[in-house]
């Protein structure tokens, strides 16, 4: 008896050609689109590991601990850091930015995560670009948060390795990821006597073996399912529109902290201004006498569905994360969010008020257009 999910033809080298292509295509780049076969780890890693070395200066802005381990690998690569990092209430300033090239003119590198899903803040990427264009750096993205979310531009934003992944706005799997690389990027690369070679890690491997080669024929068997998911995703992006995908994710933001400030009870955006706000999750802080995982346990004990988590490791405490991206940027998933966030924090003494969080929900709906 065949398998729907196993026993499927071959994945041909054109097809994943063509998939490349489609993804590209939503990045709006001409530059190589790469897939890469495994969670988007895999090329954050391959990519910093292939363009940074000993005699590298890099500029790494930490705005949540995506940065924090990007600076980790820098320094493992022999690579001097210079760290900027801004409280994970906030985004960094291109003017930030700027200051940081002026105390160090040397930096060659700059390393930036666009959104943190993590911590539900995003950067201004398009700004933070132009200064780094005329710094003449090479400009590292990690755009897997926001891809889907919001525009992610790297030709128009001289992004010269933009890293994506498919299973946070875009809906899709986890287990395969993509970037985008400029032929300065290459260039990096080519001279960096440390870039992996005939490793997992390498990207070098695969401009050698796929796209120097024509694409004709792949390196390794492909990641198969991963990649008709990603197809999947891709292709449903593009039925519904990646405007109106992007839509869904503001409107899901903007509802969420709308309601969270209506609901009461002590709750807060844990961004503070809204334009640094995420589209892709939105972060709460917390009463402070209340515990955020305990908060979220409770939510979730009565809402198992919801796509509620409590921060990472020292943020566990103040942080809720409302995770609504891919199939769950809707006014339902809010709305549920929300009541089960209110019932919780009302069964601990902190007085909620569902239904102006719902009426602030449907007002926010409503003026999005949505
Ligand atoms: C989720 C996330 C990742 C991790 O992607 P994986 O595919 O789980 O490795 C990386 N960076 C950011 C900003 C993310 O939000």
């Amino acid at each position: 008896m065949t398998h729907p999910l196993l026993d499927l033809p071959p994945l041909s080298a054109a097809r994943f050609a063509a998939i490349e292509d489609r993804v590209a295509r939503l990045l709006g780049t001409r530059q190589d689109v790469l897939i890469t076969q495994g969670e988007a780890l895999l090329p954050l890693e391959g990519a910093i590991r292939a363009a940074a070395g000993p005699g590298t200066v890099a500029l790494n802005i930490v705005t949540g601990p995506y940065g924090q381990t990007f600076g980790d690998w820098l320094r493992d690569c022999g690579a001097t850091v210079h760290d900027l990092a801004v409280p994970f209430h906030t985004a960094v300033t291109a003017d930030q930015v700027r200051e940081a090239f002026a105390a160090h003119p040397e930096i060659d590198f700059v390393s930036l995560v666009h959104a943190e899903a993590a911590t539900g803040n995003t950067n201004p990427v398009a700004e933070i670009g132009e200064t780094v264009r005329a710094q003449g750096a090479l400009f590292y993205l990690d755009a897997v948060a926001s891809v889907g979310a919001e525009p992610v531009l790297p030709d128009a934003w001289g992004v010269d390795l933009c890293v994506i992944g498919a299973q946070k706005a875009m809906g899709g799997p986890a287990g395969v990821s993509a970037v985008s690389v400029s032929e300065r990027a290459w260039a990096r690369m080519a001279a960096n006597p440390r870039a992996p070679r005939r490793s997992y890690l390498s990207l070098l491997d695969w401009k050698e073996r796929w796209l120097d080669a024509g694409r004709a024929a792949l390196p390794h068997a492909p990641a198969q399912l991963e990649m008709l998911a990603l197809e999947a995703c891709v292709e449903r992006i593009e039925a519904a529109g990646l405007e109106t995908v992007m839509a869904r994710h503001a409107s899901a933001a903007a509802a969420t902290r709308a309601g969270a400030l209506a609901l009461g009870g002590g709750l807060e955006p844990y961004v503070h201004e809204s334009r640094d706000a995420a589209p892709v999750a939105t972060t709460l802080r917390a009463p402070a006498d209340a515990d955020a995982s305990e908060l979220v346990a409770a939510a979730l004990a009565a809402e198992p569905a919801l796509p509620l988590a409590a921060g990472g490791g020292a943020l566990a405490k103040e942080m809720i994360r409302v995770n609504h991206y891919g199939p769950d940027a809707t006014p339902e998933v809010v709305r549920g969010a929300l009541a089960a966030l209110g019932a919780a924090l009302a069964e601990r003494g902190h007085p909620t008020d569902v239904a102006a969080a719902h009426r602030a929900v449907a007002e926010t709906y409503a003026d999005s257009g949505m």
